[in-house]
């Protein structure tokens, strides 16, 4: 008999294919994604889910007697209560590797468009406002010959410093916990600790997983180093920064601008004052979302999620 897997957000039917050539399914009836209590009640009968993002603890895993495997369909797992998996026996999964580029190209978006106003400059001219002449309240920064301060210097922030060093011929430095050697090597990246990258860079983008460390990882004091000239990028999670901060640098002209794709809160409420400054260019959690790469995604995550529950060792076992 086939294992029964529920898949709790739509994903493309080739992906749906294979799975259904290895597993029942349970799904969705709509294009939605599944409702937290639905997936209680079907979790019941199921040995692998496949998800993105929902929240994965100690509640669900009681709905989920059979369950072996939690396979994400992204590479950030915070989500997850791994420890309460791991005390159930439940191997998580996630998606590495595949979305780096496109993340990459995301975040040089927010850095391009946050430095020349590409949004902001958008509606400028859509909206009639395009006069004759030079206006000087329309420049932005240079991008190009910048630094640029990564912290979290991983998979997606070396595919950025790459782009950084070879086609915008920035100063890259990063922080990590842990100095990369071979990153400095090949990509010419050069360590700061944390407090003087702040200090440094133009272009300050966090790129770090969302873990108890890295909560607030950026607040009041962070920003209080940074030049008043600084962009501030985020494209890791929201909560990796202290909002009301961010909010208040920017308000007080601590800093220049701000890019982000992450909130503290998903969707961001309209009301969120970051949504009413023209220095902020806002994105909606979108770094992935290429049709190839969510493709890609979706097929790693189900190859997890098979070989999972065949018994077998999946692609990318998180610990
Ligand atoms: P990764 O390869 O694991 O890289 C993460 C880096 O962060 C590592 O180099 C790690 O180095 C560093 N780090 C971890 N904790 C840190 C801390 N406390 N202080 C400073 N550095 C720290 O991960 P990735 O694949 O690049 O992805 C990074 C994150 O991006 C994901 O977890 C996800 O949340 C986010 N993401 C967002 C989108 C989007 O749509 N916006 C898309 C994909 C990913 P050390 O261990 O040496 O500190």
């Amino acid at each position: 008999m086939k294992p029964t897997v529920l898949i709790a957000r739509p994903i493309p039917s080739e992906v749906e294919d294979y799975i259904a050539s290895h597993c029942t399914i349970l799904k969705s009836s709509t294009n939605e994604a599944m409702p937290r209590k639905e997936m209680l009640r079907l979790l019941a009968a199921a040995e692998g889910l496949l998800t993105t993002g929902g929240k994965i603890d100690e509640e669900l895993l009681k709905h989920a007697p059979l369950l072996k495997v939690v396979s994400n369909i992204s590479v950030g797992y915070n989500n997850m209560d791994l420890t309460a998996m791991k005390a159930r026996g439940v191997i998580g999964t996630n998606t590495p590797e595949v979305l780096d580029e496109t993340v990459a190209d995301l975040v040089f978006s927010l850095i391009l468009g946050a430095a020349r106003r590409t949004a902001e400059l958008d509606q400028y001219v859509k909206q009639g406002k395009w006069k004759q002449g030079d206006d000087e309240s329309l420049f932005g920064l240079d991008v190009h010959h910048a630094t640029l301060g990564i912290i979290g210097l991983g998979r997606i922030g070396e595919a950025i410093a790459r782009r950084a060093k070879l086609g915008f011929l920035m100063n890259v430095q990063y922080y990590n916990r842990n100095r990369k050697i071979d990153a400095e090597t090949n990509l010419g990246v050069i360590y700061q600790p944390m407090n003087e990258l702040l200090r440094t860079s133009d272009f300050i983008l966090l790129m770090t997983p969302l873990t108890e460390e890295t909560t607030h990882l950026i607040g009041k004091e962070q920003f209080s180093l940074m030049k008043s000239s600084a962009i501030f990028i985020n494209a890791s999670r929201g909560k990796t920064v202290d909002e009301t901060a961010l909010i208040e640098a920017l308000q007080n002209k601590q800093i220049y601008a701000a890019g982000l794709d992450v909130y503290d809160r998903e969707p961001v409420d309209i009301d969120n004052p970051l949504l009413q400054m023209s220095n902020v260019l806002a994105l909606p959690h979108i770094g992935s979302a290429t049709a190839k790469t969510r493709t890609d995604m979706a097929f790693l995550a189900a190859k997890n999620l098979v070989s999972a529950v065949l018994g077998q060792t999946p692609p990318n076992p998180l610990s």
